[in-house]
């Protein structure tokens, strides 16, 4: 059992989270599920943490593993099915239609609806969640416990000391540099685009997400709900999302989406998203594992940021199981080789999907009709069309 923090400071579990994102978040619930105990921490607030918008794409794996954890789920009721998305390029659009090319869906359900479903459920069942506080590092990841130092929320340093410490605290991890040596130790390439979001009041102008290479460059029209629409296009990554006015705002995303009339509204989010990909040197180290962000980061353009991080979670919420009920390490061994696999079929995705649909700097005329004969390619063809259908709604979960 937990016990608070008393004069000693020192919080003893089973296992210490680090993040309440959606990898935390689910983690534990399933550590709960097989009667294994644990304590989560996350320097934001609740409110913080259920107001922050970020992903809005779950792939059928990510619907399915969340239907199973409450049946009663609202990605079924206010999240939207989508069947498929569009790719359009030469002013032309060509649907990629998943259910007949792969018999799976994706569902549009904002992350940080997720998240409030989560919160609400871990915290329902007596979940030890402290927000508010700010880990600062890990120690001790090769003997027995492990020991995550923290900082609460009125400045007390304490100690979570577990049987096993878990990462899940995103891109900037403090718990990273135990498991690797150094926050930066992996696998990085940074791409020279960013994108320009946008969250708006209009009706939607396109059923479903329409991915369109334009000769001005990429846009991509999503939706939120019946009142609210995200949209992005490509911009330089240091461009001021300040610095344009809506008109130019819309002038930009309309010339980039011809053959769609885009329903205009109030624009009442801006953010300038810069892309990268990052894969850490290690994901495992003695008693410790990293999941999530703080694995691994991907350029949004294949969706696949929090459905890579619930996947790492699937794998590791197993391998805890042996290895604190059966006291079986082959699978936390195995663990990082394991989720490597899917990793790097996802960062492979999501680069394919980002460099057919982007204009880069470099690009010459040459560059330019050999990615339209790319595009044409994917999409007049069966095979193509499937491996995108395949990898967008995602790899069933092992
Ligand atoms: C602006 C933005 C837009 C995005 N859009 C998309 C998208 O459209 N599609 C997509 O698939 N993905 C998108 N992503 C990526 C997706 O949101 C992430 O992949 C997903 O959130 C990963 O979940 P996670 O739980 O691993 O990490 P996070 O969601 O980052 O959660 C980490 C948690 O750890 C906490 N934390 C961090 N450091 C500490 C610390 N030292 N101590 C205590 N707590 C700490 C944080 O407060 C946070 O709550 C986007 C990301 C961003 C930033």
């Amino acid at each position: 059992m937990s016990t608070a923090a008393s004069s000693t400071a020192t919080i003893r579990t089973r296992v210490a989270i680090v993040g309440a994102g959606p990898a935390g978040l689910v983690l534990s619930h399933l550590l709960a599920d097989a009667g294994i105990e644990s304590v989560v921490v996350d320097q934001r607030s609740r409110a913080e943490i259920e107001s922050t918008i970020r992903a809005g794409i779950l792939e059928q794996g990510t619907v399915d593993l969340l239907t199973a954890i409450d049946p009663n789920s609202r990605v079924h009721t206010v999240g939207d099915r989508h069947e498929g998305i569009e790719l359009r390029f030469q002013g032309e659009g060509r649907r990629i239609d998943f259910p007949s090319l792969v018999g799976r869906s994706v569902w549009l359900y904002p992350q940080h609806e997720v998240l409030k479903d989560m919160l609400a459920l871990r915290l329902g069942a007596g979940q030890d969640l402290r927000f508010g506080v700010t880990a600062s590092r890990v120690e001790d990841v090769d003997g027995d416990r492990p020991r995550v130092i923290a900082t609460d929320a009125e400045g007390a340093e304490f100690t979570v000391e577990a049987d096993f410490v878990v990462g899940a605290d995103g891109s900037r991890s403090v718990v990273r540099p135990a498991i690797t040596g150094s926050s930066r130790d992996g696998y990085f390439r940074e791409y020279p685009f960013a994108w320009f979001g946008i969250l708006c009041e209009a009706p939607a102008s396109a059923e479903e997400l329409i991915y369109s290479n334009s000769d001005s460059g990429f846009a991509l029209i999503s939706q939120r709900s019946p009142d609210v629409q995200r949209m992005y296009f490509q911009c330089d990554p240091d461009a001021d999302p300040n610095a344009l006015s809506e008109a130019e705002i819309w002038e930009t995303l309309q010339a980039r989406v011809p053959g769609t009339t885009l329903q205009e509204g109030r624009i009442f989010q801006r953010d300038v998203l810069r892309f990268r990909s990052f894969v850490a040197s290690s994901l495992h180290r003695g008693r410790a594992a990293l999941v999530g962000d703080a694995a691994h980061t991907v350029p949004p353009t294949g969706a696949k940021g929090m459905n890579l991080a619930i996947a790492d979670v699937v794998l590791l919420a197993r391998a805890l199981n042996a290895l604190l009920l059966e006291n079986d390490p082959r699978l936390i061994d195995g663990y990082a080789e394991k989720a490597l696999q899917r990793i790097w079929k996802a960062q492979n995705f999501s680069w394919w999907m980002t460099t057919m649909l982007h204009s880069l700097p470099e690009h010459n005329e040459f560059d330019r009709r050999r990615q339209l004969g790319e595009l044409r390619s994917v999409t007049d063809s069966e095979a193509g069309r499937t491996y995108l259908a395949e990898a967008y709604t995602g790899w069933p979960f092992d």
